[in-house]
């Protein structure tokens, strides 16, 4: 990739550039903890984003997208944004640097990627965190602190691709470091990295390639479930509450809202079961919490549908090590934890059987846990 992007820059602009790279990223467990104020464990993986890049003197960013074949230019002003959506993720980045006080002056850009569009690995992120990255090394001598690339990345979304989403995605593209996950407090936005090398094991997502169209938004009811417990218990968040404070109002709340809140309060103790686990290079239990946080997002937050909770039980089935759903639920990926000598049994099984139900195989995206934003050497 990195020697096609080369060529096409130098077909394009006469010079040579400097290259950055950021990466998509994986959850491996904390999931519908972000708005309960609870943790996320992300990481950035080896499936990138990488652009060529070199000011050209003038007011105006002109980039080259290899994989969609479209050419863009556009100016800095705020009235200035480009009609493609992809160039509208580099536009954003632009304009919310400016926005801070950062300076952009005009680019040449060419970039390709392999981060699978749409499939939960957050290309979006690896988009902005690349070029928030490159231009706060190229204009800004990196004054611009890691923390602001993400946000910048966060408020490239909000404000110029209509997306509300939270943090995690672009903490972990800017943050990501080769073999280690990083557990983000998602109240304080702390985070600390733990050691993630699993050998003798593969990380590898399933995805099912469906996505369920929902009425009436079951996540904002998800939400309200959780607020309304937190409420009764008189907490900000569920990120306060225990099992046993749970159980004490149990009767005062409703059925399907004691199971929600089940499920938040237990899903933030895995991720620290998970942490402690991590830390003794213990795998084996890292995946008995996967299968527990799909069972709850299944059984008690009701997130998942039958073609995940399928995946998850031929995982099950082939004495995988740990699988579950990644991501909001409702279609997507699940991600799994294999033994190297599982792996190719695992992989044709799920295939034959998921084809034979549902008419297609899913899609097989190994990952392993890499850098994220950093500039080529
Ligand atoms: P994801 O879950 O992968 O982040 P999004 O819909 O949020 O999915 O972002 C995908 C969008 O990001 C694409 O539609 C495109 O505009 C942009 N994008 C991602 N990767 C690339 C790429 N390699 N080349 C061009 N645009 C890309
Ligand atoms: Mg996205």
């Amino acid at each position: 990739m990195e020697a096609i992007i080369q060529k096409e820059f130098k077909e394009r602009f006469g010079i040579d550039g400097t290259m950055y790279a950021s990466a998509g990223r994986i959850n491996l467990i904390g999931e519908h903890t972000d708005y309960n104020g609870g943790f996320v464990f992300p990481g950035a993986i080896d499936k990138v984003i990488m652009a060529e890049i070199a000011p050209n003197g003038t007011d105006k960013v002109r980039v080259f997208s290899i994989d969609i074949n479209e050419y863009a230019e556009f100016g800095l002003n705020e009235d200035d944004a480009p009609s493609q959506s992809w160039a509208r993720y580099i536009f954003g980045v632009c304009r919310e640097i400016l926005k801070r006080g950062g300076k952009v002056k005009g680019f040449d850009a060419v970039f390709a990627g392999n981060v699978p569009l749409g499939a939960g690995l957050s290309s979006s992120a690896a988009l902005e965190s690349c070029f928030a990255f490159a231009l706060n090394d190229m204009f800004n001598d990196n004054s611009i602190d890691k923390f602001e690339l993400a946000k910048i990345g966060q408020s490239t979304e909000h404000n110029y691709c209509g997306v509300n989403c939270g943090i995690m995605d672009q903490f972990a593209s800017v943050f990501g470091k080769k073999g280690n996950l990083m557990r983000l407090d998602c109240r304080s936005l702390e985070h600390e990295y733990f050691p993630f090398n699993p050998e003798g094991y593969k990380l590898v997502l399933l995805d099912s390639k469906v996505k369920h169209e929902l009425k009436d938004s079951p996540y904002n009811k998800r939400r309200q479930s959780c607020e309304r417990v937190a409420q009764r218990l008189g907490i900000e968040t569920l990120r306060d509450a225990t099992m046993e404070d749970l159980d004490k109002i149990k009767s005062d709340i409703t059925a399907e809202d004691y199971m929600r809140a089940r499920y938040v309060i237990g899903e933030k103790d895995r991720v620290l079961a998970v942490c402690d686990a991590l830390v003794k290079g213990d795998y084996e239990t890292v995946g008995q919490k996967m299968y527990e946080t799909h069972e709850g997002l299944s059984k008690d937050y009701e997130v998942s549908c039958v073609e995940l909770d399928y995946l998850n039980e031929i995982a099950k089935e082939c004495g995988v090590t740990g699988s579950r759903i990644m991501g909001g639920g409702f279609g997507g990926c699940t991600i799994n934890l294999v033994k190297d000598e599982l792996y190719d049994k695992f992989i044709a099984t799920a295939k034959a059987k998921f084809n034979e139900k549902y008419g297609h195989e899913p899609v097989v995206i190994d990952v392993v846990i890499s850098d994220g934003a950093h500039k080529c050497e």
